[in-house]
């Protein structure tokens, strides 16, 4: 049996000044096992382990903690600085990446992309600050190549968003001269162009969507209408598509009539 003495010097062996035994319980009907009440010499931490899982090596959880944190920190700045961004931009890009992360997880999608590989497009698309993401029309979102498939390394890159709303259009079905028609008329917007109010009414396809709760809506621009109700765009144009059998919460529709025809009589 170890002497109170011999126990203080064994844990100082382990671990050096970084605990401080402030007293040694032996054994009794509560504890079976030789108890010690501990001080964290770095944090001030108190708490009270068995003996020999102290003299195995386990230190202050506090610490510890904190100190795997560090890592994962130092791990994601050596990430933005091989990419060329500043260390400092580390909170701002990590609220991006998660937040990407979560919404297409949320629409359905399976999002296997890592923050380093996040980060990578990121230099890719010559982004420099995190301010640069977001829903805005010159703002940056990640998009999959021809808008199929799901969020995986080699389906998705950062392109502005009215480059992404102009790719679903065109993935939507829209043919050669309604593709023309909507890249002339960039820098307009059907609020404030009849050509581009015609344009679009034209690009527009007709759809049906009946609402979890059972409410039927009918409209002809889904993108405004996603807009309205908060939904993901591009589920509910996989959906109307006839790519699944329902989206988000359980809506079900799909596009009626064929916008084809008026588009070649342009
Ligand atoms: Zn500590």
């Amino acid at each position: 049996m170890m002497s109170a003495a011999e126990l203080h010097a064994k844990v100082r062996t382990v671990h050096g000044d970084s605990i401080r035994v402030l007293q040694v319980i032996p054994p009794s009907s509560l504890n079976r096992l030789k108890k010690l009440r501990l001080e964290c010499g770095k944090c001030g931490n108190e708490w009270t382990p068995d003996a020999a899982d102290t003299l195995r090596g386990f230190g202050c959880r506090v610490c510890s903690t904190e100190k795997s944190k560090a890592t994962k920190n130092a791990q994601k700045i050596s990430v933005l600085q091989k990419y060329g961004f500043a260390a400092h931009q580390l909170d701002g890009w990590r609220l991006k990446y998660k937040t990407f992360r979560r919404n297409k997880i949320a629409g359905g999608f399976e999002c296997s992309i890592t923050f380093r590989q996040y980060m990578k497009l990121a230099a890719r698309a010559g982004l420099i600050a995190p301010t640069q993401i977001g829903l805005r029309t010159k703002q940056f979102q990640m998009a999959r190549l021809g808008d199929s498939g799901d969020y995986v390394w080699g389906n998705c890159r950062f392109i502005t968003a009215d480059e992404n709303l102009q790719e679903k259009m065109e993935n939507g079905g829209t043919d050669v001269a309604a593709r023309k028609i909507s890249k002339a008329l960039t820098g307009r917007t059907k609020a404030n162009s009849a050509d581009k109010a015609s344009a679009a009414k034209k690009l527009s396809k007709p759809f049906r969507l009946v609402s979890p709760t059972g409410r039927v809506y009918t409209g002809s621009n889904l993108v405004e209408f996603c807009a309205d109700h908060s939904l993901s765009e591009s589920m509910m144009m996989r959906l109307c598509r006839g790519g699944c059998r329902t989206a988000q919460g359980g809506w079900t529709g799909k596009y009626t009539g064929d916008r084809g025809d008026k588009v070649k009589r342009l």
